[in-house]
């Protein structure tokens, strides 16, 4: 079972190649911190490449490539492959929501001379670790008349940060006889915005000063909050990480380390495959994949009967058909070996950065629960096409038995009768604002979502 690690099978030209995908890997999700921004960014990335939306298509024929948008908020991909449609897919699925802070839909208040917004957090997140670091606001307002307003602060090395503040250890003591759960309570995740009074204001003088300037600059009123998304994540560019430059430090790498390495395997497909490819991402996988623009929502489906009148399989037959040949790997990270953590993992069964794409035959919790448990010819399917790329690849579990667990998008696609298979990448310090993984890892996951897409 030994597997050579990554890093030593490359060429001093690999390792260049290694890096520089890492560098266009870190200027996507440096720019890319919310689902909308991911939609809007690989669009424009698929046109560049001659995708063309489906109602720029009468209809469809072999090395057509397609692409359909959901809400702005997720996206999905398509390479018409030189047989049916109906032969079966083949699917990359990642999702491109990470835990973070959400705005309150009534989020403004002044209390003692400052102006907060308050938050729910969104997705499993260790509170205590989002106090005291600098924050940036991504944000989109829908105001009544139908107009929307676009807004980042805290991106560009000139706007200001915010953040949340925590107690000095001086006068901690009460808190710090707290279980970690409770450190920080939910309903202090309130983010601070402002310090400075409207002069000559008669009451709310701090309130009215942050009000006028969100006017001024971003035109849109206290009330406007209401239809608003304003998600707040950590500021900052990712970085190399490491002073071997070997890693990457970031927000969102869960899972935009796997979205942005299964949306390049479509747009760098050079060849008409044989059975066609499919790249989808989705939203809200960190709160169950539920609701329109989730990996349940009825958009995939959709986007396949669309496919298949486009190609002239019109039978509900072909539809069937096409579920239940379609081969998908859910692309989704893992937790990566962490030397300080031993005790949380079975070693043998444990995923290790550097070591290559992560293939997760279950996830779940508790005997498997949640899980959607891969069968074996289809995981000796992946190997093969693998082994036949020079694909470096690990497998593991998360975590050892008993010891918590998770779940991905992969039953989703399982439960309409696809063969599925977990894949993706290793991280360290999943869900917090900064994530750790190994460039080899994004390198390989990219090199083995492509040679999935063409195989056979
Ligand atoms: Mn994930
Ligand atoms: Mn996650």
């Amino acid at each position: 079972m030994y597997r050579k690690n990554a890093w030593e099978k490359y060429s001093e030209k690999e390792v260049k190649e290694v890096y520089e995908f890492g560098n266009e890997y870190k200027e996507f999700i440096s720019k890319c911190k919310t689902e909308r921004e991911v939609t809007n960014f690989s669009i424009e990335l698929l046109k560049d490449k001659g995708f063309k939306e489906f109602n720029e298509f009468e209809t469809l024929k072999p090395g057509d490539k397609v692409y359909f948008v959901n809400k702005g908020k997720n996206v999905c991909a398509y390479v018409i492959g030189t047989r049916k449609v109906s032969d079966g897919l083949r699917i990359l699925g990642a999702h491109i929501d990470s835990p973070r802070l959400d705005l309150k839909q009534n989020p403004l208040y002044e209390d003692h001379n400052f102006i907060l917004l308050d938050t729910h957090y969104y997705g499993g997140v260790k509170k205590y670790q989002w106090v005291t670091i600098p924050l940036a606001l991504h944000g989109v307002v829908y105001k009544k008349d139908g107009s929307k307003v676009d807004f980042v602060i805290g991106e560009d090395e000139n706007d200001p940060v915010v953040g949340i503040s925590d107690l000095l250890p001086h006068l901690a003591a009460d808190q710090m006889s707290k279980v970690a759960a409770k450190l920080i309570e939910g309903e202090k995740l309130d983010v601070t915005i402002g310090n400075r009074p409207l002069k000559d204001a008669e009451k709310d003088k701090f309130k009215s000063f942050i009000l006028d300037l969100l006017k001024a600059k971003y035109n849109f009123e206290e009330e406007d909050f209401v239809s608003s998304e304003i998600e707040v994540v950590p500021a900052g560019k990712a970085r190399d990480y490491g002073i071997d430059g070997s890693m990457i430090a970031g927000y969102g790498h869960d899972d935009r380390s796997c979205a942005y390495t299964s949306l390049r395997a479509i747009l760098d497909l050079d060849v008409v495959p044989e059975f066609t490819a499919c790249t989808i991402l989705v939203d809200k996988e960190e709160i169950g994949s539920v609701g329109a623009t989730g990996a349940q929502s009825r958009f995939f489906e959709n986007t396949i009967h669309d496919i298949l009148e486009a190609t002239n399989e019109l039978k509900a037959k072909d539809f069937r058909n096409t579920l239940d040949n379609s081969k998908m790997l859910s692309s989704d990270v893992s937790a990566g070996f962490d030397p300080l953590f031993p005790e949380v993992n079975e070693s043998k069964n444990a995923c290790y950065l550097g070591e290559g794409l992560v293939f997760n035959k279950y996830t779940g919790a508790r005997g498997k629960s949640g899980s959607n448990d891969a069968n074996p010819d289809f995981v000796a399917f992946i190997r093969k096409v693998m082994d036949e790329n020079n694909v470096n690849y690990q497998t593991a579990e998360l975590g050892k038995v008993d010891q918590g667990g998770g779940g991905t998008i992969a039953y989703i696609l399982g439960n309409m009768n696809m063969s599925v298979l977990d894949a993706g990448i290793a991280v360290l310090n999943m869900h917090a604002p900064m994530e750790i993984v190994s460039k080899a890892d994004v390198f390989e996951a990219y090199k083995g979502y492509l040679a999935f897409l063409k195989a056979n």
